[in-house]
């Protein structure tokens, strides 16, 4: 196919970095975390850390290594078979690091561990409940792989005294295939979100859509129609970025007012809120911002 496309002006706009950022950045070193928002070298760091137009600061905190036993085509993380294993002091470790640290609202993830038999659901759990033990007032959110649809392991996690439980369908439907790893699927994550608003209804649920992948307007009406369906709470929608050349090339820079476009529809429907907008991450601060205001 043709040439790679060029980047539109609004995702070229510096966002102004926060007075907080330089204490957060300052003490990670000492802490030994792993953020996603230093790793992927998120744009929104400098508004995520800062403090700023909403009196939060917020981060995503990697669990469980940084090497994956899945290899989605939009996703630069490292993989492989079999990586090292789960360090089990991780969660007492993390958990006194981000208490330490001075967050309103955490994001953990982690990579998927299809190499341990519950991937890893316990180790996410005791993470959490360590650091609501030591700090009850942050707010946890566990953004969590599949678990190759094994719902024991959605449980632990869901009962484990987090705020918001989300998992990313990443995609519309017919594109799973396209984006993400085989062993993911549209069904699969739909059955993760829906059991974990079963087993604990007073969390929030939440999941994120990628656009710029050559997905049209009805699969995407399509898809937040079954997310609804499924007592989805939060939705999040933001610009595909390719990570490097081998990575899945973006297909479309979505505008800013197509993003606006589809925050209302969101609204329409009825979701507990809809983030939408070129830079929008699910783990994004304004995003954390709504959480508190939808957990009051
Ligand atoms: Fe970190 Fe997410 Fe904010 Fe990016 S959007 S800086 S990954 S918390
Ligand atoms: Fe990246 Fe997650 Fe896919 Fe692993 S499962 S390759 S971490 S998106």
């Amino acid at each position: 196919k043709g040439e790679r496309l060029r980047l539109p002006p609004w995702l070229k706009t510096e966002i102004p970095i926060g007075k907080n950022y330089n204490k957060l950045k300052n003490t990670l070193r000492e802490l030994n975390l792993h953020t996603v928002c230093e790793e992927a070298r998120c744009p929104n760091i400098g508004e995520c850390w800062g403090g700023g137009e909403y009196a939060t600061s917020t981060a995503t905190i990697m669990l469980m290594g940084d090497t994956c036993t899945r290899g989605c085509r939009f996703c630069s993380v490292k993989t492989a078979r079999r990586p090292p294993p789960l360090d089990p002091e991780e969660p007492y470790n993390t958990a006194k690091a981000i208490a330490a640290w001075g967050l309103d609202y955490v994001v953990l993830t982690s990579v998927d561990r299809d190499d341990i038999p519950d991937g890893g659901a316990e180790h996410f759990a005791k993470t959490v409940s360590n650091l609501k033990e030591r700090n009850p007032k942050i707010l946890v959110e566990c953004l969590t792989p599949d678990f190759r649809g094994d719902l024991a392991a959605v449980e632990k996690i869901a009962l484990s005294g987090l705020d918001v439980y989300a998992h990313n369908v990443e995609t519309v439907r017919d594109l799973q295939r396209h984006v993400r790893d085989p062993r993911a699927n549209f069904d699969q994550s739909l059955s993760v979100l829906r059991h974990a608003k079963k087993v604990k209804p007073s969390v929030l649920t939440k999941t994120s859509i990628m656009l710029g992948l050559g997905e049209t307007d009805a699969q995407i009406h399509a898809a937040l129609k079954e997310l609804w369906d499924a007592g989805v709470d939060c939705l999040t929608l933001g610009q595909y970025m390719q990570p490097t050349k081998r990575h899945l090339k973006v297909e479309e820079y979505v505008t800013p007012e197509k993003f606006a476009y589809w925050e209302k529809v969101g609204q329409e429907m009825g979701f507990v809120y809809t983030a939408s907008g070129p830079l929008v991450r699910s783990s994004y601060k304004a995003v954390a911002w709504l959480v508190q205001d939808a957990l009051k």
